[in-house]
């Protein structure tokens, strides 16, 4: 009898193995400590500080309210630039805080924000850039922190797809004034849901730890309308875990990478963006269909689907096309046109950890045939 093959998703997240997660919960029940920077947590903060490179972090509950979180740290007003070709959290978080999103275009060669861009979009209300580290790419972050030095910006760097990720042997999340990441369940590294907030110094760290507690600065102090945005000891138990199998996971997710740019090289039609130079994640394996491949990019997506493989047109629509921002001067097609043209062809193909090589060499058949 034929067996069915079973569905392939764009991702699929890394769980470790179940016995190697019970004496976590076992550490909690005997302690019966289940949130507000509980043990688990406090070491999850450092374990993340030592293997990231970075001083200070803070666990959030998940990338969302910490990208919020990081918008009141800095007292961000007015109008903030940021990339239309994102997923739409990025904006969000900035309506969230009343704040106006100005998009400007990326640059074809990365996804990231076209910092050449960026200074035409400065207005007199303009107080902070929110780049995003593209698929894991990093930002051209000299230019970027050039623009904001001259004009007396903040940067806050979307950086939920740059776990790990390394620039010119540092730490990428070391720019810019605070970097965001998403430990969510679809990301490369995991706390079911989960993020985090890098900064620089300890008094950041501490106006960060108060605004995720509701504000409290200590039992009868309030000093802002915070929210709770904190991760609880079971999500910080099972980061714990994570981090021990990561490099593994990154390790496998870089195979799968360097096997698709092996077999797609060449193919009419298909482009890849270049290979990621210094450590990578590899988290996100995008592909644009051009003109001159034989369907259109819905069709391939369309054709995978019907045989059970899921990609993703991921960013598509772009953020500035939805309802809630589309009336916006700077969402004009117009002024996007790069974003547009990488919206209407990009596909992401699966890639994870535990996709096999003949589960990969299915999906590369299905594009090359
Ligand atoms: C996943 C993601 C977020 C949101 O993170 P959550 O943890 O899901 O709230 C924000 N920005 C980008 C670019 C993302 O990919």
């Amino acid at each position: 009898m034929e067996l069915l093959n079973k569905p392939i998703y764009v991702t699929q997240p890394y769980l470790p193995p179940l016995e190697e997660f019970i004496p976590y919960l076992e550490k909690i029940w005997e302690n019966k400590w289940l949130t507000n920077n509980g043990p688990f947590h406090q070491q999850l903060e450092q374990a993340l500080c030592d293997y990231l490179g970075v001083e200070h972090l803070a666990l959030f509950t998940n990338g969302t309210i910490a990208l919020v979180t990081a918008l009141q740290t800095l007292r961000i007003t007015g109008e903030v630039i940021t990339s239309p070709f994102s997923f739409v959290a990025t904006a969000h978080s900035l309506l969230w805080n009343g704040l106006a999103p100005v998009f400007v275009d990326i640059d074809p060669a990365t996804c990231n924000l076209d910092p050449d861009k960026i200074e035409q979009a400065i207005t007199p209300h303009t107080t902070a850039i929110m780049p995003v580290h593209c698929y894991g790419t990093p930002c051209n972050v000299e230019r970027i922190q050039q623009i904001a030095d001259t004009y007396g910006l903040k940067v806050i760097y979307d950086a939920a797809h740059t776990f790990g990720v390394k620039y010119k042997g540092e730490s990428i999340l070391k720019h810019g004034d605070l970097s965001v990441l998403s430990f969510h369940a679809t990301k490369v590294y995991n706390t079911f849901e989960g993020g985090a907030i890098v900064c620089p110094d300890a008094k950041t760290k501490q106006r960060i730890d108060y605004l995720k507690n509701f504000g409290f600065a200590d039992e009868v102090t309030v000093m802002a309308p915070g929210i709770n945005g904190k991760m609880s000891e079971i999500n910080a138990a099972f980061g714990l875990l994570q981090l021990q199998h990561i490099e593994n996971v990154i390790k496998r997710r870089a195979q799968i990478d360097t096997c698709y740019r092996e077999q797609l090289n060449g193919v009419n039609g298909i482009k890849c963006l270049p290979q990621p130079s210094e450590l990578a994640n590899y988290s996100y394996f995008p592909v644009f269909i051009q003109p001159d491949y034989p369907i259109s990019r819905d069709e391939l997506y369309h054709k995978l689907k019907t045989k059970g493989i899921y990609g993703r047109r991921y960013f598509y629509p772009l953020i500035s096309d939805f309802p809630m921002y589309r009336g916006l001067p700077s969402s004009a097609r117009y002024n996007l046109p790069v974003a547009a043209d990488a919206a209407e062809k990009v596909l992401c193909l699966p890639i994870y950890s535990s996709l096999s090589e003949s589960d990969q060499m299915r999906i590369i058949e299905c594009i090359v045939s």
